[in-house]
């Protein structure tokens, strides 16, 4: 946007008032689950509505109204905006439901331009924000793979997960060379989604395929009753194995190819969340997982190595991806710098591995709608910079998270297996409800850093 692009537009309203169609603009917001999707985009519609506090996102003083609009898509659902604020301000306030598809919301906004656009009066952007499972974007690395390869890359890297013995015990007993029997293919896909399950609480992020964790309106059909299987030294028409592979063709035909056409396609600028806390917490293996993770999103994004999808999408490429921690009203503001570091050695590490020559990217650590305040307390004779958040037992608590690391490059090094994870014994009973706020006319919610997150991904535009 800007330049030569308004200086031709301009002339051409000028020269007979030439309607041209109000720009849209589509914004992903994407991440594990529970990395903070549904909370981040409700603090940032109620923040960009109300922008009292949007001191860091630029174009703010020039915006005269922020509308929210009917949702443009007739058939994909609307992001439920009203009931995840409402949950979060009422009188009890509560963590919104999370997301569990996709859905959308319009924002519009009215503006005066800056420099020599501005002489064109008032201008409108639409801003389409699109909220996805990270698990959906994460199933891309299975389309380039034939079911025998996938099966038996999962079986090996799951082989020694203590989550995944239950599954591998009934999988290694399963002779795939038998007639498919309904049941038993219905229990193998069950154990394997405990599985994911349980890999997915104990902190691993590769959790494919998406559905199974996030089935959307598919739970139940034949296109999510498969599971690895090692391949039999015969498999006829027929039998259980043939049938797994078949199902996973149409997995990748029905379910992950129209998720990339119709959603993913058109994104324009995208977010994408990561619980690095959490993962801290878990150790270094599951950072050594977010690592991973995050360089195959990376990859989703990275024009021109993407096979198929780089066909349907043509030349068309995601402009800027913004990499945000989330929850950091956890951590005192002493250790905000800190967390920012890590997350930016993160990102570097992943645009290192992707190969990644394509959109613009940033990274930071946020928190979209702030839980705590500081304060400091005394801990056998030190004084020490905790925070301080409400329980759900009603408890006002002030807790002290631990110190992150100073060098990056201390949490990067190579897995040891079994280490301790980074935070300190409180993190865990961390465990806040959002804070009930007071808020001047004209504020939105209070958070950490929302208004720079939002000034890189759309600051520009307007
Ligand atoms: P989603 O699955 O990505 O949509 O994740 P949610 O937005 O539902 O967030 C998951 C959980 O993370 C919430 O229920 C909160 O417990 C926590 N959370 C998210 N954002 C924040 C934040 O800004 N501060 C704090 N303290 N907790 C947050």
């Amino acid at each position: 946007m800007g330049g030569i692009g308004d200086l031709a537009e301009g002339f051409l309203r000028g020269l007979g008032g030439l309607a041209l169609p109000d720009p849209v603009v589509r914004l992903g917001v994407t991440g594990l689950s529970r990395a903070g999707k549904t909370v981040f985009i409700t603090s940032l519609v109620a923040n960009l509505l109300e922008r009292g506090r949007m001191v860091q996102f630029a174009p703010s003083g020039r915006i005269d109204s922020v509308l929210l609009q009917p949702q443009p898509d007739m058939t994909l659902p609307r992001f439920a905006y009203e009931d995840h604020l409402a949950a979060l301000t009422g009188d009890a306030p509560h963590w919104p439901e999370s997301t569990r598809a996709v859905s959308e919301l319009r924002l519009s906004f009215r503006y005066r331009a800056e420099g020599m656009a501005s002489v064109l009066g008032p201008r409108t952007l639409h801003l389409d924000i699109v909220d996805y499972p990270g698990e959906w974007l994460l199933d891309l690395s299975l389309l380039d793979k034939s079911y025998e390869d996938w099966a038996e890359a999962t079986l090996s890297r799951i082989a020694t997960r203590a989550e995944a013995r239950d599954y591998l015990a009934l999988a290694r007993a399963e002779d795939g060379a038998l007639d498919l029997d309904e049941p038993k293919a219905m229990e193998l896909a069950a154990r394997f989604t405990a599985y994911l399950q349980a890999a997915r609480r104990a902190g691993w992020s590769d959790c494919t395929p998406g559905r199974f964790l996030l089935p959307g309106d598919l739970a139940g059909s034949p296109v999510l009753t498969f599971a690895p299987l090692p391949r039999p030294a015969m498999a006829g028409r027929g039998s259980l194995y043939a049938a797994m592979e078949a199902r996973f063709q149409a997995y990748q035909a029905k379910v992950i190819r129209p998720f990339f056409q119709t959603h993913f396609a058109r994104i324009d600028r995208q977010l994408v969340l990561i619980d690095l806390l959490g993962a801290l917490d878990r150790g270094p293996q599951a950072v050594e997982d977010l690592r991973r993770t995050l360089a195959e999103v990376l990859g989703a994004f990275r024009p021109g190595r993407r096979g198929w999808l780089d066909l349907i999408l043509g030349g068309k490429r995601v402009e800027k991806i913004l990499f945000a921690a989330t929850k950091a009203d956890h951590l005192h503001h002493g250790q905000h710098a800190r967390m920012t570091a890590i997350t930016e050695a993160l990102l570097a590490d992943a645009r290192a591995r992707a190969d990644f020559a394509g959109a613009e990217t940033q990274a930071l650590a946020l928190a979209s709608y702030r839980a705590t305040v500081e304060e400091e307390i005394a801990r056998a004779g030190a004084v020490l910079p905790a925070v301080k958040g409400r329980l759900s037992d009603g408890r006002l608590v002030a807790a002290y998270a631990g110190e992150l690391p100073e060098d990056p490059s201390r949490i990067l090094a190579p897995a040891r297996q079994g280490a301790e994870g980074w935070m300190g014994a409180e993190y865990r009973m961390m465990d806040f409800l959002p804070a009930r706020m007071t808020r001047r006319p004209g504020e939105g919610p209070a958070h950490i850093r929302l208004d720079r997150a939002a000034d890189f991904l759309i600051g520009d535009l307007m």
